[in-house]
């Protein structure tokens, strides 16, 4: 293993850009062809393992592998639910820290919900990471690790439903993405990038989803990958989302919705609103009106919400919504012509849903 350096996670080949892996080889003594074979491993075969790089002589694939991929990610439990189609993972870090991961696999596709940091400093108060705190941001490779795990799993067909691809990454897990901003963009490229430089996924299929850091959503516009935006809304007047999201104070709704707007103007993708519906405290018929309101004034096709009903978290007092009053904030939000579709809630009985992270070791 590569010793830590203090406080961050040791270096791994996913922390490294395609153009930085021959001199990584070379640094350790080997020739720097060997990178190809090492990308072609890891990111097509999904592999960090010595044993299986049999195209490498033995004495080098075990150094470079020594050197060069960490064992970063140890599964401390794992939790089905949806007779084995869901799979939440509970992952130690190399300092013990934990975090989340939930797989949830569908006809035709399978998502992984991965974590950016572990806990989350936006304190938003209905959500079970937010109650925690920030630990620290997670590292790169701490996130690839996350999706090459379950993307292996299911080739090895591992995962109810027989062997098959992961197709859809969502920065839904624990933590703030666009708050450790770089090591997010960076994962996004090594997820994007045709193998073996990466894992080949479609940037449509990736979503960063966020409390609406509004620089940071500009500059993610100007990186030119044209990733899914999800902007996490829950309210559209500050009173109420000022209380919710408490980084309103320093971003309101309209400036939020105007970040969304541009990101979808700079890369033509619909952004995605979310909307956790809590009953009594943001259902309310007039605000689906003022935010169908909100969204057609900057323009129309450009939008879509997701109502997602709210996921208790322990010691709440909030609940979701009666089913009468979603639908009626449904049908709203269509009479406005804004597609909208109620999002589930996979996983939430093994407190695997959205919001539900904690990553306590139960
Ligand atoms: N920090 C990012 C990612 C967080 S999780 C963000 O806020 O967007 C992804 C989504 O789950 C966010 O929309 C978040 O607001 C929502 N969420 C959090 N807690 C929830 C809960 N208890 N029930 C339903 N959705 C929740």
């Amino acid at each position: 293993m590569t010793p830590a350096r203090r406080g961050k996670p040791p270096r791994h080949f996913a922390d490294l850009a395609p153009g930085e892996r021959a001199e990584a080889v070379t640094a350790l003594g080997e020739k720097p062809f060997r990178a190809k074979q090492l990308a072609t491993h890891y990111f097509a075969h999904l592999s960090a393992d010595a044993a299986e790089m049999t195209d490498l002589p033995k004495a080098t694939r075990e150094h470079l592998v020594a050197g060069l991929f960490p064992d970063l990610l140890r599964p401390v439990r794992t939790l089905e639910a949806d007779a084995g189609t869901t799979v939440k993972t509970l992952w130690s870090l190399y300092d013990g820290v934990k975090v989340e991961s939930v797989l949830m696999r569908y006809p035709g596709r399978a998502t992984l919900c991965v974590s950016s940091q572990a806990g989350c400093g936006m304190a938003c108060p209905f959500c079970a990471t937010g109650q925690q705190g920030l630990t620290r941001n997670l590292s790169t490779a701490e996130i690839v690790e996350q999706v090459r795990h379950a993307a292996r799993a299911l080739q090895r067909g591992e995962v109810a439903g027989g062997p098959g691809r992961l197709t859809n990454i969502v920065f839904m897990g624990m933590g703030e993405p666009l708050a450790n901003y770089r090591t997010v963009v960076d994962a996004v490229r090594r997820f994007v990038a045709p193998a073996p430089d990466g894992l080949g996924l479609s940037a449509r299929n990736v979503t960063v989803s966020t409390v609406g850091l509004v620089p940071a959503i500009d500059k993610l516009a100007a990186t030119g990958i044209p990733v899914t935006l999800a902007l996490s809304l829950h309210a559209p007047d500050d009173a109420l989302r000022s209380e919710l999201v408490p980084i309103n104070t320093r971003w309101t709704v309209d400036e939020a919705l105007d970040a969304a707007r541009r990101y979808f103007e700079a890369t033509g993708r619909r952004v995605s609103i979310e909307y956790a519906l809590i009953k009594d405290m943001n259902d309310h018929a007039w605000r689906a009106d003022l935010l169908g309101q909100k969204l057609t004034e900057r323009g129309r096709g450009w939008v879509h919400v997701n109502p997602i009903p709210l996921n208790p978290t322990p010691g709440s007092i909030w609940t979701a919504s009666d089913p009468a009053v979603e639908a009626e904030f449904v049908a709203r939000l269509r009479a406005h012509g804004i597609p909208t579709t109620v999002r589930d809630t996979r996983g939430s009985d093994i407190d695997g849903a959205c919001g539900q992270l904690a990553a306590e070791d139960r």
